[in-house]
């Protein structure tokens, strides 16, 4: 499927007007379609609710987007349940699904009431022992080890992922709990990830709604909710099929009726915690040309490097690229297309066939408005750019101001040396 983008030359030579490149943008009117598909695909079970994985796009105006339409927040740090709070979603709309727990962010999210998912059965003593309590409600995360595998296809390798309790220590850990006063629990799950397979959720529910069975016959803990996580993925590359949200509802509506609804479980709620999946192909990162290079290869340099865009860098990842107001050209030219940082993997594309560049074009770098901005640093002194929202009535909002000098030296602020740096800024 030819990818198209959100943007034309033209409405990007306006934006850059009053906002220059880097920036990355994301698509209201695609947001809310999409999280409206999502919220169809699971009107079936009346418990339902998407809790957007925040670390994905840790952007306010993002956050009151998506809750707008019914989602809370996964949050997985304290900064992350900040924001959640400050952006007016708090109490059971927070799921706190973290590992290696910090005590002062398991106090925090209990004192804003989300919902507390534990990663390990050792956190059972350790929350109790930092909030004085243990909560009515609380979720286990589950990892049965091994790999995860769909018709013999092996998705993803959970035996590898420091994640969650094994099966034993779901039951052990379930027993402890009920017995020191919890009501209410949860199972939660994150097997495989970026998943381009319409089976994954479907297959990770008949799993969790057995052992949601099992542990109820077991230990008698009553389960109220069962949390698929995240992990539905998106077609980066322009060959992939994309999945179909209501084909994966349904599945998971068949695996529930078929598992939990003859157990007399029917009033179980389903979770999602998707980050990718809501935002990922509504987000473009647009830069622009600033040089090319002929040596070895044919370069192409451009104004956003690693710090905006990390995936490329760091997974090798595939973001599709394309030049805008070339979209029909002939892909008859292969470029790097590098960005500043002195690292030489600082390459959006290698050996990509893109249409003739010229210096002062504007490029889109697709499917970044999930783990793109939020993955990003600060290396060789570079700065985060901005995010535009480009609203549904086609006008644009900035959502967060590009960073300035000042910003990278604020952490000098208790020391003499940061009066020079201002006087160099001012
Ligand atoms: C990262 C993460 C998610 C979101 O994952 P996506 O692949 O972006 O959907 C959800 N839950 C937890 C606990 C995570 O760590």
């Amino acid at each position: 499927m030819k990818k198209k983008a959100f943007v034309t030359r033209e409405m990007v030579e306006e934006i850059v007007k009053t906002y220059p490149t880097p920036f990355h943008i994301y698509d209201e009117k695609g947001i809310r379609e999409n999280v409206k598909a999502l919220q169809e695909a699971f009107s079936w079970n009346p418990g339902y609710k998407e809790f957007f994985a925040v670390k994905a796009t840790p952007n306010p105006f993002i956050i009151e987007l998506l809750k707008e339409n019914g989602c809370g927040c996964d949050c997985s740090s304290l900064t992350e349940l900040q924001l959640s709070y400050a952006s007016g979603v708090s109490g059971e709309d927070i799921m706190f699904s973290s590992n290696d727990t910090p005590a002062e962010e398991y106090a925090y999210a209990a004192k804003i009431g989300a919902t507390i998912n534990l990663d390990d059965i050792t956190h059972i003593d350790f929350l109790e022992e930092t909030i004085g309590y243990l909560p009515k409600t609380i979720s286990c995360r589950f990892n049965p080890g091994g790999y995860f595998s769909i018709a013999n296809s092996i998705m993803d390798n959970p035996g590898d992922a420091k994640y969650g309790f094994t099966t034993e220590q779901m039951y052990e850990g379930f027993r402890i709990l009920k017995e020191r006063g919890v009501e209410n629990f949860g199972i939660h799950a994150f097997l495989a990830s970026n998943t381009v397979s319409n089976d994954y959720y479907p297959e990770l529910a008949r799993q969790l709604f057995t052992l949601a069975v099992d542990l109820r016959e077991k230990t008698g803990a009553h389960i109220t909710f069962i949390n698929l996580s995240g992990g539905i993925g998106i077609p980066y590359r322009p060959d992939q099929e994309p999945n179909d949200i209501r084909v994966i509802g349904e599945g998971v509506r068949k695996a529930y009726e078929e598992i939990l609804t003859p157990a007399g479980m029917g009033d179980v709620a389903i979770y999602t915690e998707l980050g990718r999946y809501m935002l990922a192909p509504f987000g473009h990162l647009v830069t622009k040309v600033l040089h090319e290079k002929h040596t070895h290869k044919e370069y192409i340099g451009v104004d956003a490097c690693a710090v905006n865009l990390m995936r490329p860098a760091m997974y090798g990842a595939y973001h599709h690229i394309t030049v805008l107001g070339k979209e029909d050209a002939p892909l008859d030219h292969v470029y790097d297309v590098t960005g500043s940082l002195c690292e030489n993997n600082d390459k959006f594309a290698i050996d990509r066939e893109l249409p003739e560049i010229a210096i002062g074009d504007y490029l889109v770098i697709h499917d970044t408005g999930a783990h793109g901005f939020s993955m990003g640093y600060n290396y060789n002194g570079k700065l985060r750019s901005s995010e535009l929202l480009l609203k549904e009535d086609g006008s644009v909002q900035l959502i967060r101001r590009a960073e300035t000098p000042m910003d990278y030296f604020a952490t000098f602020d208790c020391f003499p040396i940061f009066e020079k740096l201002r006087q160099e800024n001012a």
